[in-house]
């Protein structure tokens, strides 16, 4: 059963065509990893499915429920609860503790400051980072910032997690570590991940890959991944 489906996505940026028709489905739980080479519509693609940018013409379905027709505010609420983000840079607050950044969600929902950033410390240890709960978000390593931000993706129990170029920024120890916890912690907690990445070695992390080729889907490719 696909809890997120993108069909026959067009979008184009000025005179430059970014999707020229993607068909892409999501399984509930399913890691879907999307490559291709820089440029091929790999981000526009994400930032579709996400709810971020309206696509020129196809549909986005979440569990069966066009997301391009929902009302503003329901899109927010899905933007913001129903769905995570990691990005390359892990988007921090420098200036916020580790564990206010993992809390901040809650927070934006209305949750209490006590219960939310109880509800954050959980997460600490689940990411190897309960050393670093207490220190400014500025101030930890990248792996370390990428681990906050998957925390902060999984903390408001989402179906689904985007995660563009995760490992952009990490080497390759980091990298794997930072794979490895976001498709665990996401398994965990039942959360589908859409994840963008141009490197092989990311891609191997996923249940599935596709790849985007000159804003075009070309080879769908199923893959189990070694456990
Ligand atoms: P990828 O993520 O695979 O590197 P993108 O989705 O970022 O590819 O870009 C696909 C194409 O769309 C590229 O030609 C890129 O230059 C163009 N593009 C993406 N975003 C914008 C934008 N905001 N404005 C103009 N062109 C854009």
């Amino acid at each position: 059963m696909s809890v997120l489906v993108g069909q026959g996505l067009h979008k184009t940026f000025g005179v430059t065509p970014a999707l020229r028709g993607v068909d892409i489905a999501v399984a509930a739980g399913e890691v879907l990893a999307v490559m291709g080479p820089s440029g091929a519509g790999k981000s526009t693609l994400l930032h579709c499915l996400a709810g971020i940018l309206q696509p020129d013409s196809g549909e986005v379905i979440f569990e069966g429920r066009p997301v391009n027709r929902m009302p503003d505010r329901e899109r927010s609420r899905l933007r913001r609860s129903v769905f995570g983000y990691v990005f390359q840079f892990g988007q921090l607050v420098p200036e916020l503790r580790v564990l206010e950044n993992i809390a901040l969600p809650l927070l934006l929902a209305g949750k209490g400051r006590r219960a939310a950033l109880a509800a954050a410390e959980q997460w600490l240890p689940r990411l190897g980072l309960q050393d670093v709960g207490q220190r400014l978000a500025g101030e930890v390593s990248g792996g370390q910032g990428q681990r906050a931000a998957i925390a902060r993706a999984l903390i408001a129990g989402p179906r689904v997690v985007f995660a563009d170029e995760p490992t952009g920024s990490l080497d390759s120890v980091a990298a794997d570590e930072v794979m490895e916890l976001l498709v665990t912690a996401a398994k965990t907690e039942g959360a589908g991940v859409v994840v963008v990445t141009h490197e092989a070695r990311v891609a191997a992390y996923a249940d599935r890959q596709v790849t985007v080729r000159d804003g075009r889907i070309v080879l769908p490719a199923s893959m189990s991944r070694a456990s």
